[in-house]
Parts: structure tokens; sequence; C-alpha cells
């Protein structure tokens, strides 16, 4: 189990990866009484824990916002890098040479990318979630995190969710996954700290 300051800095991290490709980025956050916390004028988030999320899919439908403020993204730390991404094509055993041409798309709008990296047709590759084109469904995380190296996951894109007072995800969430966590200020390791989500996640998608 990882703890909440935990999971919300891999959600903070991996999407200031996702966005700047950049590992300089983290989120601090610490469990914090509300009305103290508000009286202070900092801010909560909606965000997802990613040992809960069973990739459900109600995610992509119980936002308010069409299309969904929630986004796969792919931790570029924890993924293998292989050949043949559960979380891209299902049909695994497909010649190396014939993935792009003829690989059966997890994703049902084709947002999981593909880039080789090194090494030719049978080296390494990177996998990203385009986030103009993700609607948050959860195929793909739910494939990566069942037979993968568990790198893919859902999230709260900060700048995308309107903050809603009651997050209606949360309310249908069968897990429980969501919680309204403390957003604490951007520590790019520079001594910068900094609230603005746009910094992290470039324009609005
Ligand atoms: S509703 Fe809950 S379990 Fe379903 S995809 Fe969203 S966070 Fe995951
Ligand atoms: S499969 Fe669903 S969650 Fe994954 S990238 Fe495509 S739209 Fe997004
Ligand atoms: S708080 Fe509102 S906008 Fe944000 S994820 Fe939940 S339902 Fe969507």
């Amino acid at each position: 189990m990882i703890d909440r300051k935990e999971f919300f800095r891999r959600s903070g991290h991996a999407l200031g990866l996702a966005v700047l490709g950049t590992s300089a980025a983290r989120i601090l956050s610490k469990p914090s009484d509300d009305a103290e916390f508000i009286a202070q004028g900092r801010r909560f988030a909606w965000q997802i824990d990613p040992e809960k999320c069973t990739s459900c899919g109600l995610c992509k439908t119980s936002c308010v916002r069409k299309p969904s403020a929630v986004k796969a993204i792919n931790d570029p730390k924890k993924c293998s890098n292989c050949v043949v991404c559960y979380g891209h094509i299902t049909n695994s055993k497909i010649d190396s040479d014939k993935i792009d041409s003829e690989g059966e798309r997890v994703c049902p709008v084709d947002a999981v990318e593909r880039k080789n990296f090194s090494g030719g047709i049978d080296g390494l590759f990177l996998y990203s979630n385009n986030p103009k084109l993700c609607v948050g469904c959860g195929k793909c995380t739910k494939r990566c995190n069942e037979h993968g190296s568990k790198s893919m996951f859902l999230v709260i894109r900060p700048d995308l969710c309107l903050g809603c007072n009651e997050c209606t995800i949360a309310t249908a969430c069968p897990e429980g996954a969501i919680e309204r966590i403390p957003r604490e200020p951007v520590d790019d390791y520079r001594g910068d700290y900094l609230f603005d989500s746009t910094y992290y996640m470039g324009e609005g998608v």
C-alpha cells in the first residue's frame, strides 16, 4: 500500500513527466484538518488512489465534464518498454513488425501511442496516452495492471477538473478510490513553489 502523500506525489509526478518530459516535479501534501486548511487559504484536489482503482469504466461516464477530467497516463519509470504492450493491443502473439499495422487496439479512440526508442522492431518502445484523445475509459490501465508492469493508471487532471464540491465520480466509484486531498505547492527542486497547475499540464485539452 502507498500512503496519500505517495499516491498524490506519484500522480503529480507522472503528470509532470507526461507533459514536460522531466522527472523534476513533485507535489507535497500532508493530511490536515479541513477547516484549518481552508482558513489558511489552501486548496483541495480530487484524486484517484491507483492502489484502489480497478479501472471499472465509471470515470469515463460519471464525471460532470464531457469528456471526463480523468485521463490515463503511463509512468515511464515503471513501464518495461515492451515490444508488445498489453495496454496497446490485444493480439499479443502478433509478429513484432506487424504491431503498428495489424495490432488490434485496446483503446477505442486509439490514444495509446507507441514509439520506437532503440533496437529496431524487437527493441525498446515508449508508450504514452494522448490526453487530447483519451476519454478516461480505463481499458488500457486495466490491462496494464492485470497483465503488465502496472505503469499505466488513471488520474484526475487538476487543470481539467472543475473541483466540484461533491465529485460525482467519487460518489459512483465502487472502490472508494477517489479522495479529496490537500493540494500543496509544487516544488520544482529549484526552490520555486507554484500553485498554478497549468505550469505542469500545459494548455488544457
Ligand atoms: S470509478 Fe473508481 S474504480 Fe472506477 S475507474 Fe474511476 S477511480 Fe477507478
Ligand atoms: S483506453 Fe481509455 S483510458 Fe486508455 S488511453 Fe484510451 S481512452 Fe484513455
Ligand atoms: S470534481 Fe467534478 S470535474 Fe472533477 S473529476 Fe469529479 S466530477 Fe469531474
